[in-house]
């Protein structure tokens, strides 16, 4: 028991130098029935970097239109999958009245999709829907209307559209929250998040989310998905491939488009092991069961101290399987005897060894993983921890 004793104490004093993370793993309320991961959980995976130049996509993006003729070429074709008759001119991306609409040569589903466009100038005269009409049609099924909307003076005697027709409106279905328009001639902005209906046994279990950002401002607030983009009508969702090509209309005007890139997410009913919404409760257990593995290979039972002891309660909060509240039993009262052995000027240099365990304790009582007296070591921390 000596030698565990120094080597307890040796480590407590070589983690201090270290930081505290390495032993007080237990912080937030702890891994649930839908949680894999505890609040504030240092094993949860870190999100992966992504580089943000101003001005230029996003390093993950996947860039549709760059300003050459390449990228049409390799991410644009007409709806039968031959080339677009859309052409390249100044560097911007210009529709060819008549020719039909711009597609994806890629499928995508749920994804964020960027795109700079402008109304002609010389379309600026035009009312209703011919001033500048186009549109970005995620999944070539639901438009978000590109349009001359400009409509700075709600006094002037001008011919207006319906509001479920403007830009930034989901066509047929909601106009923006506000009109966000520029003048024609001016370079305009969508940023759009588009969430697909979810179908479950032929019937909509979500019908899916579009939220549009219109130079810069939110115009669509996760409106849900009535049905497909069409006039005068309502045409219900209907069940489509999980992944199709996007599209730009063609509605008789020569508008262009630059810098136009998208990067696909996630739909929010993937994430099976950390939602309220999402989770199955198989899928938290497993890698609650996996990542308490991992952490109890990290103990050392041999060794009684508060990293291990620490180690062995964060097991806990994941999984309490017979094995590790055995280990559990074990650890803590190896620390507790080991504590009472301390003399008092040693006793107080482990003060923060005491609090911190304590505080670890106490997460799992809270959270009611353990009961407040199962392990008599925390009467000891509780007890040492009051002591100045
Ligand atoms: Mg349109």
């Amino acid at each position: 028991m000596k030698t565990k004793i120094i080597l307890a104490y040796s480590l407590a004093a070589f983690s201090a130098v270290a930081g505290e993370r390495g032993i007080f793993g237990l912080y937030g309320d702890t891994p649930d029935a839908k949680h894999a991961w505890a609040v504030h959980d240092f094993n949860r995976p870190y999100p992966k970097q992504v580089e943000t130049p101003p001005g230029k996509p996003p390093s993950d993006a996947i860039v549709l239109f760059d300003g050459t003729q390449k990228s049409v070429d390799e991410n644009w074709c007409d709806r039968k999958g031959n080339p677009t008759k859309w052409r390249v001119k100044d560097g911007l991306f210009v529709c060819t009245p008549g020719s039909g609409l711009a597609c994806t040569k890629r499928a995508f589903g749920d994804a964020q999709f960027h795109v700079e466009w402008l109304s002609p100038v010389a379309d600026a005269k035009k009312h209703g829907q011919l001033g500048g009409n186009s549109g970005v049609i995620p999944m070539g099924r639901y438009e978000i209307q590109i349009l001359n909307s400009y409509d700075p003076d709600p006094s002037a005697d001008v011919e207006r559209n319906y509001p479920d027709g403007i830009a930034a409106s989901v066509y047929a279905q909601n106009p923006p929250l506000v009109n966000a328009s520029r003048p024609a001639g001016v370079w305009q902005t969508y940023d759009i998040i588009f969430h697909q209906p979810i179908w479950k046994d032929g019937k909509v279990l979500h019908p899916g989310t579009v939220t549009v950002l219109h130079n810069g401002v939110l115009v669509q607030d996760a409106w849900e998905l009535e049905g497909m983009a069409t006039h005068r009508v309502r045409i219900p969702l209907r069940q489509h491939a999980t992944k199709l090509p996007w599209m730009l209309q063609d509605h008789g005007d020569p508008v262009p488009f630059r810098n136009i890139w998208i990067r696909e997410i996630p739909s929010r009913w993937d994430n099976t092991t950390h939602s309220e919404m999402s989770a199955k409760e198989e899928d938290v257990r497993s890698l609650r069961d996996k990542t308490a593995a991992a952490l109890f290979a990290k103990i050392d039972l041999n060794v009684p101290d508060a990293k291990n002891v620490n180690g062995i309660l964060e097991v806990l909060s994941y999984s309490k399987k017979p094995e590790y509240l055995k280990a559990a039993k074990s650890l803590c009262a190896g620390y507790d005897a080991w504590l009472k052995s301390l003399p008092p000027d040693k006793l107080a240099a482990n003060k923060r060894y005491i609090d911190g365990t304590l505080k670890g304790f106490n997460v799992l009582i809270r959270n009611k993983v353990i009961g407040a007296n199962d392990y008599p070591l925390r009467a000891t921390l509780e007890q040492f921890s009051k002591q100045k």
